[in-house]
């Protein structure tokens, strides 16, 4: 057979882009392909060759990858979901299941990408969404594989690469995460290595990310301190921080609607999930009404003896700002099994449980990130207002309200001021869970970018041509 010039040159584009992968994955990846890397300095390099890939292959390309993206990740949620709860021994499958579905199907892709055109006199302006290059994300324990997916579909349809320092805890799971992404991403043409970590995950390589010159773009989606800590290494930084939502109910709402939406949203994954609700702050009137109605959705009411011996297992000690700290031991645990550590039987399918306390009780002020929720009682509006400003301590994170006031929906929104407020409806619903709008795992509250999408991991162009291009 004879091949003409074109197919001779043909094949030695191949070979030569087959060698330059292998180059590429070669230079310290454990397997082939996966994305996962010995060191830090190598997952950075081969990220980096592979962005520059990724922007050859175009719009289109970039819309296939993420659509299979899509599909191969849909097919490993179950095992995903069981390997994380094995691994960090926090949450429930089922919710994990769900809260993976919602990052496959509902982060936004290429779509969310779109240019601007000024025309005038003057001729025309082009503004367009670029990439940055290269992003380091770092991810948490929390909600390992929803991050990686969320970010990932996110930073590569804006045409990015990424590099995860995931959380030690989460080590095996966030690796088979961006292994599988690896392996859909080259089976539908696109670059190998476009998403890489590490085999070690530790706070060192997570710094190494923060500090290298070849990371554009800074993404950390955790606690106070690692956030303030990306903050400090003079890059751009997308936070995504703490949260400590409260959920007031007043004497107009819908209460066996409000309790059955409170046990749903504060049950979800068994409380780790930053936007859950984390205090109840409920009206004197309602309140007992209110209580009756959560322990019959799921809930299992502490007393106040069982609740000051449940804390000293809690709370493990203060942060700098004088807020408790969760026990990493209890944190996404059953409320089953929190109850047994003080040998209290509950029924094992018990979803929170609630105690009553004033409002300045330092479960209240804490982000517990476990399903044992105070609930205070207030004798007005304007308490349960003022309270819900102190327990958000700023964060401007998540807040919600169950009333059929409109004047109290309004005051709220504005006094608490959070990213996402919501009403009538469990928290999730403002993260697209059985709400509108799309979804993030990284919801960017201190740096102010909201919830995250791949044209917040764009950056803004502008290409004038003067006098000419105008049609009219
Ligand atoms: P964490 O702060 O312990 O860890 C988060 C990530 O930061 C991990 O990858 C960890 O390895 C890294 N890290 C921690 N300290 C570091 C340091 N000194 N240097 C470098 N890296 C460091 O948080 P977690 O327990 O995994 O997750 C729960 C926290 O994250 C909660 O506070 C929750 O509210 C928050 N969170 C926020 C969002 C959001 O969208 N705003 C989403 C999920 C979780």
């Amino acid at each position: 057979m004879k091949l003409d010039q074109k197919e001779v040159n043909f094949i030695i584009e191949e070979v030569l882009k087959k060698l330059t992968d292998t180059k590429v994955v070669s230079s310290g990846s454990k397997q082939t392909g996966t994305g996962i890397y010995d060191n830090m300095d190598n997952a950075i390099d081969a990220a980096y060759n592979a962005q520059k890939e990724l922007v050859k292959l175009g719009m289109m390309k970039r819309k296939e990858i993420i659509e299979q993206i899509r599909r191969v990740m849909r097919t490993h949620v179950r095992l995903l979901s069981e390997a994380a709860v094995a691994e960090t021994g926090m949450g429930r499958v089922d919710h994990k299941i769900n809260k993976n579905l919602l990052a496959i199907d509902k982060t936004p892709g290429v779509e969310d990408l779109s240019s601007t055109a000024y025309t005038g006199d003057r001729g025309l302006a082009l503004v367009e969404m670029a990439p940055y290059g290269l992003i380091g994300s770092i991810t948490p324990s929390t909600n390992s594989s929803e991050t990686i997916i969320n970010n990932s579909i996110s930073m590569i349809s804006a045409g990015n690469s990424v590099v995860f320092g995931p959380h030690p805890a989460a080590k095996g799971v966030s690796q088979k995460t961006v292994e599988l992404l690896n392996g859909a991403i080259q089976s539908a043409g696109g670059p190998v290595d476009l998403v890489t970590t590490v085999s070690d995950p530790s706070i060192e390589a997570s710094q190494t990310l923060m500090k290298h010159q070849k990371v554009r773009l800074l993404v950390v989606t955790g606690g106070p301190g690692v956030v303030e800590l990306a903050m400090k290494s003079g890059k751009k930084v997308i936070a995504a921080g703490p949260g400590n939502p409260p959920v007031v109910v007043d004497e107009t709402a819908d209460i066996p609607g409000a309790a059955r939406d409170i046990v749903l949203g504060a049950g979800l994954d068994n409380n780790i999930v930053c936007i859950a609700e984390k205090e109840i702050f409920a009206l004197k009137k309602i309140a007992d009404h209110l209580k009756s109605e959560l322990c019959r959705h799921g809930a299992c009411e502490l007393s106040s003896r069982d609740l000051d011996k449940l804390m000293e297992h809690i709370m493990t000690g203060k942060d700098s700002h004088g807020h408790g700290v969760a026990n990493r031991n209890l944190v996404g645990r059953n409320a089953s099994v929190i109850a047994s550590i003080i040998g209290l039987r509950v029924p094992e399918e018990t979803k929170i449980l609630i105690a009553e306390v004033p409002p300045s009780h330092p479960l209240v002020m804490m982000e517990q990130l476990m399903p044992v929720i105070p609930f205070s009682r207030f004798d007005s509006f304007d308490d349960a207002i003022a309270w819900s400003l102190r327990a958000e301590h700023g964060f401007y994170h998540t807040s919600s309200i169950h009333s059929k006031n409109v004047e109290n929906l309004s005051i709220m929104a504005s006094v608490v001021n959070t990213t996402i407020f919501v009403k009538n409806a469990p928290t999730y619903a403002g993260i697209g869970m059985g709400g509108e709008g799309h979804t993030t795992f990284t919801i960017a509250s201190p740096t102010g970018e909201g919830l995250t999408s791949a044209r917040t991991f764009t950056r803004q162009r502008r290409c004038t041509l003067v006098d000419y291009f105008r049609i009219i």
